[in-house]
Formats: C-alpha cells, sequence, structure tokens
C-alpha cells in the first residue's frame, strides 16, 4: 500500500469538543449580533437548513461561501457583501469566547507530529462551511497551531462539503495526490468513512465512543452496511499504524 497523505478530520477527532454547548453559544452570540430582530428558533432552523443545503450542494464552480452567503442573503434580506463582512467580524471577536469548549483530544498532536516526522503530507478535512479564519481558530484550539497543513479545507476553498464523494475528489485533486495514496482519519462514518470509501480513499475509523464502535448501532446507517473502515482504532492507534508506514496492517 503506497500512502503519501493522511487527511484528518478536526471536530470530535483531533479535538474534544462539545458540539452541542458550541453550536448552542455559536447561534445565540450570532443571533444577537447580527440577527436578533428573528426569532432565535426561527434563526437557528433556517442557519441549520441552509447549512445542510451547503453541504449538499453540488455546483462545481461556486464555492461554498458563495453558496451559504447567498441563501442567506436571500432569506435575511442582506447584501450578500455586508453579510460576509459580519462573518468576518464576527469570527474575529465574538467567536474567541466559543476557545473554552475546545481542546486537544487525547494523542492527537502525537498522531500528527507522526505523520510529519514520517514525511507524510498532511490535510486537515474538515467540513468547509466555515470560513478560513473560523476553521483556523478552531484549529488553534485543538493544539493544531504549529503544524504547516497541505491543506486545510473551508468554505473559501471548497466547492463540495463532506460527506459527498465529490469532496475527497476535490482534495486529491488540489493536492495532486491520487485517492488511493489517501487515507482519511476521522470520527463519523457517514462523512469519514462512507464519503472517502466511494472516493477510492483508504479509512482510518476513530469513533469516541466505544458504543459508537459499532457501525450498525443506527438504523439510518445500515443502507452503508457494505462499506467497512480500512482500520479502525483509537489516535493512539493511527500513530503506531504511521510509525510502522501502514505495513503491519496490510
Ligand atoms: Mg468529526
Amino acid at each position: 500500500m503506497t500512502i503519501t497523505t493522511i487527511l484528518f478530520d478536526m471536530d470530535s477527532t483531533l479535538n474534544s469538543i462539545d458540539e452541542i454547548e458550541f453550536s448552542q453559544k455559536y447561534f445565540k452570540m450570532l443571533h444577537e449580533r447580527f440577527f436578533s430582530k428573528f426569532e432565535l428558533q426561527y434563526f437557528y432552523e433556517s442557519l441549520t437548513e441552509i447549512t445542510k443545503n451547503v453541504m449538499s450542494s453540488r455546483s462545481p464552480r461556486e464555492l461554498a461561501v458563495k453558496t451559504f452567503m447567498k441563501a442567506m442573503s436571500k432569506r435575511y434580506k442582506k447584501p450578500q457583501k455586508k453579510l460576509y463582512e459580519d462573518f468576518k467580524d464576527f469570527y474575529a471577536t465574538d467567536y474567541n469566547q466559543l476557545e473554552e469548549f475546545v481542546r486537544p483530544a487525547e494523542g492527537a498532536i502525537e498522531a500528527v507530529q507522526t505523520c510529519f516526522d514520517k514525511g507524510y503530507n498532511v490535510v486537515i478535512a474538515t467540513t468547509p462551511v466555515f470560513t478560513e479564519a473560523a476553521i483556523m481558530k478552531r484549529l488553534t484550539w485543538s493544539g493544531m497551531g504549529a503544524f504547516t497543513f497541505k491543506l486545510v479545507t473551508h468554505a473559501e476553498n471548497m466547492h463540495f462539503s463532506k460527506p459527498l464523494k465529490e469532496y475527497y475528489t476535490e482534495i486529491s485533486k488540489k493536492i495532486k495526490k491520487k485517492p488511493f495514496e489517501c487515507i482519511m482519519v476521522g470520527n463519523e462514518f457517514l462523512g469519514d468513512v462512507y464519503g472517502p470509501t466511494i472516493a477510492g480513499m483508504k479509512t482510518f475509523y476513530v469513533p469516541i465512543r466505544s458504543e459508537n464502535e459499532d457501525l450498525f448501532i443506527s438504523p439510518e446507517l445500515r443502507r452503508f452496511s457494505k462499506i467497512k473502515p480500512t482500520y479502525r482504532g483509537k489516535l493512539f492507534d493511527v500513530t503506531k499504524i504511521v510509525k510502522n508506514d501502514f505495513q503491519k496492517l496490510d
């Protein structure tokens, strides 16, 4: 197996994040700052819906940030440019309050450092529905600020999003590597195992809780029962296999 490139998911893979508290505070702050004339619940639901649409959008010539701003502009009757500036300002200021919900996951820094030490290309393959500034902050809070990644995906450099296979194909084209040279490490079956497998990549599944290790525990995942990760385990196991250049488990 000739693996040259290792892709890591960020949230709940490289970091430990309280996703519920994080998003509740995120929505609340954003609402207070720019959208307070709308009901909080309406804002929450419409932003969630718009984000889901961005994730499933298949417009090869439209960056994710454009798809997002277009939909927000239509929904909230604000010019796209103004919205973009508001978000930019928000990520530079209020967003910093979310740092308390994010910390490096156990073994994450060691796993990533090992990949660099062994000479692999390392990519952060995080759902590209946020701007670069927001993702770089979360990456720094995850203890990854000192690394120089080959690519970090975000809404301003990607046209496709997880869980689409096109997202992974787009990454492999951007970094000029064939999908079979790449392995994706992540905690979510649909986004981090199913998508890359369909695109032709290897996968390392690192579910956060052991009860999630059974892929078929969740009924909605039964339809993917033919898809299996190449490897599964903890970040510690990723470090071990990278140290061995994937040989032992071939
Ligand atoms: Mg994740």
